[in-house]
């Protein structure tokens, strides 16, 4: 999927990575006739990622916002209930809290990690609280050991949205099996693509037959039309699963690329732009490279991150996107408590924060390349 053809070249912010392995596949699911949501490989996925994420059970869904949507509900969680959430993350996060209907509470997050912050989650919890769901903002895996006190010490929930960090770990041990529940995301520019399409993970067999239950209409196994409950329908085609199982398979070769990229961006940066900070590493958590993200040294605001995102585009052709605006400053959310310290890390990283090309078919030369505009764009977007 590549479409470098000279130095110049745009260099998107993402590219799909994949091979005749997912045409085969998707052709095998074709000729079939399983183009709906019965089908082998649908099995095949949900096993293949159970193993990849450490968890016993994994429920295929049509994409990452209804996963996170499904794990609430088979939680049993809505009106007048609470939900933590990062203020810094994809809305989709938030949404699903919405969508629920329960109450995102914002929490800000770690400076270090850029994930939620386990101490003023703590300070967070009220009566109302259900749940916790942490985000391994991109790839970084929230301190979950920290966070499984504060859940355990006031029978909270603990759920994971792994949409980003398909791979990554903490202490040792893999994302997607760290909590009660995992939701995963398989969009177009995730490490694990189906095009569209997520999963849910879970170490309880009860939890995990519910979930299953409730994406499919919630119609009684044992009766047939028979719903005791309003369900949904969040099924993954078995098409999209033939990609899927395409993907984990070649997935330890997938997230080596992505690493290198990392690495070359590491090695660039430290001698042409120094004092950009890359994507963070603070052990126990093991990240993995969703995006390349860099922090800008220096005073930022919206106008000059838009400026330099610009010039970025305009003389290097190189794509770019800001961090996530912070959920406390969007408009549906702006009824959501919000729970920060002394200062706004969110806001702050928001601001400061750009995510660059990280596609696994970047040569060294086109970091390099990266690395030379990202220095020229500080410089003239701070002259503006
Ligand atoms: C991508 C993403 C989602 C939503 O996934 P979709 O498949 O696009 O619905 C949720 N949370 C986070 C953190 C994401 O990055």
């Amino acid at each position: 999927m590549t479409q470098q053809t000279s130095k110049a070249a745009f260099l998107p912010v993402a590219e799909p990575n994949l091979s005749d392995l997912e045409r085969r596949y998707a052709h095998e699911a074709i000729d079939s006739g399983w183009v709906s949501s019965l089908g082998p490989f649908i099995e095949r996925f949900e096993k293949g990622f159970a193993a990849l994420s450490g968890a016993e059970h994994c429920v295929a869904v049509s994409n990452g916002t209804v996963a996170i949507h499904l794990a609430l509900v088979a939680a049993r969680i809505g009106q007048g209930d609470e939900v933590i959430v990062p203020d810094l993350t994809f809305a989709a996060t938030a949404a699903a809290v919405v969508h629920a209907g329960a109450m995102p509470v914002l929490v800000d997050v770690d400076p270090k990690t850029w994930c939620i912050d386990p101490a003023l989650v703590a300070s967070a919890v009220t009566p109302r609280t259900k749940a916790i769901l942490a985000v391994h903002l991109f790839g970084h895996p929230a301190h979950m050991t920290a966070l499984r006190d504060v859940a355990r010490r006031h029978g909270l929930l603990l759920i994971e949205d792994a949409a980003e960090a398909h791979g990554a770990k903490f202490d040792g041990r893999p994302v997607g099996g760290l909590g009660d529940m995992a939701c995963f995301s398989f969009y177009g520019n995730k490490l694990i693509t189906t095009g569209e399409g997520g999963a849910v993970t879970t170490g309880d067999a009860a939890l995990a037959k519910r979930l299953r239950f409730l994406k499919d209409h919630a119609m009684s196994p044992e009766r047939r039309y028979f719903h005791p409950e309003v369900g949904f329908n969040y099924r993954m085609t078995n098409i999209q699963a033939a990609i899927g199982t395409a993907q984990i398979e070649r997935f330890p070769e997938m997230l080596a690329a992505k690493q290198a990229v990392l690495a070359r961006y590491r090695a660039a940066f430290a001698r042409v732009v120094p004092d950009v900070v890359l994507n963070p590493v603070v052990p126990p958590a093991e990240p993995v490279c969703w995006m390349v993200s860099a922090l800008l040294p220096g005073a930022w605001d919206e106008a000059r991150q838009r400026a330099l995102m610009s010039l970025l585009k305009s003389e290097h052709q190189v794509d770019s996107r800001p961090f996530f605006v912070p959920m406390s400053e969007l408009t549906p959310y702006a009824g959501c408590r919000v729970v920060r310290g002394g200062t706004d890390v969110s806001r702050d990283l928001s601001r400061r924060g750009v995510c660059l090309p990280s596609s696994s078919a970047l040569t060294e030369a086109d970091v390099e390349r990266v690395a030379h505009a990202v220095g020229d764009a500080i410089e003239r977007s701070a002259r503006r």
